[in-house]
């Protein structure tokens, strides 16, 4: 029965029995120790993660199918009803005649709006977003010929394409779209006209030759986590071969896995992005090279281009380190964090570490991300105006970004879906607890059904209460996350009871018992004040920062205080999670989390007296 002929019968029970096909579909050389829930497995209750994952839901639920298919129609020469989407997405001054096709990147983020659409699917199983993506994924597919000519004269061919990739591989695993891989495939073959042998540097493409306006900053360094999700999917070599041949391996993979430092001056929110390719050439091929690229550029992104808040780049760059670069950005520019697409990538990079390596500070950093900068982004309007920057400046605001349906109203709604799978992990015998928020996860482990919940106010409170419910008592060990910063003691119990040893700040701490129905988990952690400079160059400019939370000042000139005076901060406990403290000029400065900052002046980093 091992003759070439059993092959069609592998197909044939591939068809009918899913579990066979997870069997035959095991194109991975690496399983991680730890793994993702399922987005299904994660609900989360009342809270600002919940508030985001429903309003981005809503926002695309409810966006018309005809405006986000316009373009592709238009240039397919097909009746293209609908308004115009405006901003980033449209083309501009559209002419068939004049070959004039294109706007800024026409389209960009149709496939980010149909990713993102396709995971609240499988948050919710709710019927009209299901619809809604096979209309999507049918009226794209509709507009594909097989040359794609709509990339012809494009700007940003892989860019887009890497978006599009991602929206209809999401839509088959996620929506079990029916048409989705098969439109991938075409619009795969095609693309490659449009691309170039190799991931390209932007120094690269700049030494080649343009025509028409120069772009050089198309991003084909981000193309091999699609394509390597992609071959996973769907068992393609086609998209292996894809996968590996654009791994920025010369310019960047390489030079990173040996440690040296090649982040300054690139463009910040790919380069990060790009980590996550480097994770899956790990977890597909089992380059070990691959790996260590990935942890040293995300250490050197940690140690030498993040702000106290977590976010990195600004100006969407990499500075240079030891020269002050960060402390210098704050009297220089008000975009300091692209914050939907970094916060994006950052949760990806640290949910891939996360899963490679068990270390909590990748959970530590990734709530860092959270807390103080995403959480305060503002939700996408119906008109497309979007949140873009964080601005760390002396004194900042926040601000719409100038353009309706940028890059940032793309991943927005993917990482608030993403917030479901990067709250709690799994190993076979072993649940992980990553972050602190209202929350359950219910989940079989053989014949018994466990699930946790989690209430608690955190960051804005230091305790969290997790209920154990088990349909049998049953061996389990639940890690919770203890983060580096709760140093002094944390406190966990056990009903009632307190434990005793192996609870240290910067691990997760093992709680291994047989769990049944009734049991209780609950953690104080220490949150004292700490004072962050934002870089070496610049001690006296300061971020106040509790547990994970920094405090800005809101005023609308940068202040200055004494140290010990600003790390006697009190708190107000008010709703917003306000404190107080006492400045050089004996006023008093309300210090405020940016979640909880709306049109108000604040400055991310103050003055010490000297
Ligand atoms: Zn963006």
């Amino acid at each position: 029965m091992k003759a070439a002929g059993s092959l069609a019968g592998v197909h044939a029970l591939r068809a009918s029995f899913p579990e066979i096909a997870q069997e035959q579909k095991k194109l991975v050389a690496i399983s991680t120790p730890l793994s993702l829930f399922s987005y299904a497995d994660v609900k989360l209750h009342d809270g600002p993660m919940r508030r985001q994952f429903d309003e981005n839901h809503g926002r695309f639920l409810h966006l018309d199918d005809d405006r986000m298919l316009k373009v592709f129609r238009q240039i397919a020469g097909l009746p293209a009803p609908g308004e115009d989407m405006g901003g980033w997405y449209d083309l501009d001054g559209f002419s068939l005649e004049r070959n004039d096709f294109h706007g800024f990147i026409a389209g960009h983020s149709f496939g980010q709006y149909v990713s993102g659409l396709a995971r609240a699917y499988a948050v919710t199983g709710d019927e009209a977003t299901r619809l809604k993506i096979n209309k999507l994924v049918k009226g794209y597919g509709e507009t594909l010929d097989p040359k794609a000519k709509f990339f012809v004269d494009y700007r940003l061919p892989a860019y887009t394409y890497d978006k599009l990739s991602c929206g209809l591989i999401d839509a088959h695993e996620y929506a079990h779209d029916p048409l989705a891989m098969d439109i991938h495939e075409r619009l795969t073959r095609a693309i490659v006209a449009y691309l170039p042998e190799k991931a390209l540097s932007r120094a690269e493409q700049r030494s080649r030759p343009h025509k028409g306006t120069a772009y050089t900053w198309d991003e084909t360094y981000t193309l091999p986590e699609n394509l390597f999700l992609a071959y996973q999917r769907s068992g393609k070599p086609l998209y292996l071969e894809m996968a590996k041949k654009y791994l920025e391996d010369d310019t960047y993979f390489n030079p990173l896995s040996e440690g040296n430092n090649v982040l300054p001056f690139e463009h910040a929110y790919s380069h990060v992005n790009a980590f996550s390719s480097a994770m899956q050439a790990y977890i597909t091929l089992g380059s070990e090279k691959h790996l260590r690229a990935a942890k040293n550029g995300f250490d050197m992104l940690q140690k030498t281009q993040s702000f106290a808040t977590g976010g990195w780049g600004p100006n969407e760059a990499f500075g240079e380190p030891g020269v002050g670069q960060l402390g210098d950005s704050l009297s220089q520019t008000h975009a300091s964090f692209e914050t939907p697409c970094g916060a994006y990538g950052h949760f990806k990079i640290t949910r891939y570490l996360l899963r490679v390596t068990k270390d909590s500070r990748y959970g530590d950093s990734m709530e860092r991300v959270l807390y103080n900068t995403i959480l305060g982004a503002w939700p996408i309007q119906a008109d497309g105006t979007s949140f873009y920057y964080s601005d760390y400046a002396n004194t900042g605001k926040k601000v719409w970004y100038k353009d309706k349906w940028p890059c940032c109203s793309g991943t927005f709604p993917q990482l608030a879906a993403d917030y479901h799978v990067s709250t709690y992990l799994r190993s076979p015998d072993a649940v992980y607890v990553n972050l602190f928020t209202p929350s359950s996860v219910r989940w079989t482990d053989g014949s018994t059904t466990f699930e946790l919940a989690q209430t608690t106010e955190y960051p804005f409170e230091n305790k969290v209460a997790i209920q154990v419910s088990a349909s049998q008592p049953h061996d389990q060990t639940i890690y919770v996350r203890i983060p580096a910063w709760a140093k002094r003691e944390p406190i966990v119990m056990v009903n009632g009871e307190r434990v005793k040893s192996g609870i240290e700040p910067g691990s997760f701490a093992a709680l291994k018992k047989t769990w049944k129905t009734g049991d209780r988990i609950e953690i104080e952690f220490p949150m004292p004040l700490r004072l962050e400079a934002v870089d070496a160059n610049h001690p006296t400019l300061v971020a106040l920062v509790q547990g994970p939370l920094v405090l800005m000042a809101i005023s609308d000139s940068q202040p200055e205080f004494d140290s010990q005076a600003l790390l006697q901060a009190k708190p107000v406990k008010n709703k917003l999670g306000d404190w107080t403290a006492t400045s050089s000029s004996g006023g008093n400065v309300t210090m405020r989390p940016f979640m909880s900052i709306d049109k108000e002046s604040y400055s991310t980093y103050v003055k010490l007296r000297s």
